[in-house]
């Protein structure tokens, strides 16, 4: 980890930051500019202020993608404020292009005042296609994404929520196939209930998970009506109060022991271990207990302890493990397809479509204990998941602009394979490198 820091000192400081607005048209003479821009380009403004929707086929609007944080919660590091998130928004950017072939912004904001976030995101939307909100401090990022998700005409997405609950539920139904279980019938205990755990909690209920079998637990315990500061929750996170409210029928208490006895899976989203969660515990969840310890960057047990006591799948954050629960291999190609479609949403049905899709392509390549998703260098994953998006959304209604789902296999594959012929190219010419 110490020298990956270094290196990435080392590396910011010659290069500069990761991505830069390059031309993707042809520059001969002069006269080109006279095309570009005026007097030639009026045309296009004249013709997009008759119809603002040619915004879309005139500009590259049609792939740009704004990267929006306030830095209240950036990786594991706080409130570092929006100049220091820019790096990493910037890393963001990189893997949207490299990964989706969708031209992303980064966009740190400087404010903290959920309002102005939702503001900030209305006053940009007329350029760009969609808006990926992201390391925003929970609960804002709840209400934040919940008004833009109603109030903007193009896709808001926030990827601490909607990509973790993608890459969870995709590992889930493969890691489910493994110990030979059905989503509608485990017990689930959900550890932390913060942007991660709140998204997945809802995205596996939608995806067939037993609301009443799940067991979600905070730093303060188990989620249940009773708990003494059930009033407080109602008024400063609703979003957590419909979950103690609709989890955990039994009415069980106590603490993150007490959530896991029994269950088949648990879903940990808390804060760095190791000790978070104890190998005892582990011990007395049912038969082949399915682990998922995703706090970075050291998951709240480790995996070899989890194995110990029995855990037959066990998933973390990391690439230095088996099963690596990753958003990367959700965000580029979800708002691929949502992009390709001109979509006005990215519904949970979309972010459901893409979890099927990841799960069925690490299915054809053979389900192990060791392997339940894809890896990020499966290159092929990624059209397939745009595609999935894709016809959802025209299913779903949202897509302005419908396709196939061969459509999309061949325009994701054209775009995203442009990207890495066009980074090639440079690298060739010495021009990066
Ligand atoms: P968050 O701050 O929004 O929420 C954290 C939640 O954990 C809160 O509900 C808090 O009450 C709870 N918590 C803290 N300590 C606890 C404890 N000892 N016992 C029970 N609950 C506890 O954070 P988040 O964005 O939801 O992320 C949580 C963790 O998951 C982070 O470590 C993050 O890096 C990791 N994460 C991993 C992935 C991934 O691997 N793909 C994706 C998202 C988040």
């Amino acid at each position: 980890m110490v020298e990956y820091g270094e290196l990435a000192l080392k590396e910011a400081a010659r290069y500069r930051g990761k991505i830069q607005v390059l031309p993707k048209v042809p520059i001969r003479s002069l006269k080109d500019f006279a095309v570009w821009y005026t007097p030639g380009v009026a045309a296009l403004s004249r013709a997009v202020h008759e119809d603002s929707d040619l915004s879309f086929e005139y500009t590259w609007r049609w792939n740009a993608v704004a990267i929006v944080t306030d830095g209240s919660r950036v990786l594991g590091l706080g409130n570092i404020g929006p100049e220091a998130a820019l790096p990493v928004m910037e890393g963001k950017a990189l893997l949207f292009k490299y990964l989706g072939g969708v031209d992303a912004v980064p966009l740190p904001v400087a404010t903290q005042n959920p309002e102005e976030l939702v503001r900030v995101v209305r006053l940009v939307e007329p350029a760009f296609g969609g808006v990926n909100l992201e390391d925003i401090a929970s609960p804002k990022c709840f209400y934040v994404l919940e008004r833009l998700r109603a109030e903007a005409s193009i896709p808001v997405w926030h990827d601490d929520q909607q990509g973790t609950a993608g890459a969870v539920l995709a590992a889930l139904l493969n890691a489910l196939k493994v110990v030979g279980k059905r989503l509608s019938d485990v017990t689930i205990a959900l550890v932390g209930a913060g942007a991660a755990n709140v998204a997945v909690a809802n995205v596996l209920m939608r995806a067939g998970a037993r609301a009443g079998q799940m067991i979600v637990v905070d730093s303060k315990g188990i989620l249940h009506p009773e708990r003494p500061d059930i009033e407080d929750l109602k008024r400063r996170n609703p979003w957590k109060y419909r979950l103690a409210v609709a989890t955990n029928e039994e009415g069980r208490r106590g603490g993150i022991r007490e959530a896991l006895r029994g269950a088949d899976a648990v879903i940990a989203a808390s804060r760095p271990g190791p000790g978070v969660i104890r190998k005892e515990w582990v011990r007395e969840m049912s038969d082949d207990p399915v682990v998922f310890a995703l706090a970075n960057p050291v998951p709240e047990i480790w995996p070899w302890e989890a194995k110990e006591a029995g855990a037959r799948v066990v998933a973390t954050g990391r690439s230095d493990f088996p099963n690596q629960v990753n958003n990367s291999l959700v965000f580029p190609s979800v708002f691929r397809g949502a992009l390709d479609v001109r979509s006005r949403a990215i519904t949970d049905g979309m972010i459901i479509a893409a979890a099927e899709e990841l799960a069925r392509f690490a299915e054809e390549r053979g389900l192990s204990e060791d392997y339940v998703i894809p890896r990020m260098t499966e290159w092929e994953v990624y059209p397939r998941v745009a595609a999935a998006v894709a016809v959802k959304a025209c299913e779903e209604g949202v897509a302005r602009k419908p396709t196939t789902w061969s459509g999309e296999l061949r325009r994701a594959q054209e775009v995203i394979g442009a990207t890495r012929r066009a980074l090639d190219a440079l690298m060739r010419q010495g021009l990066i490198g």
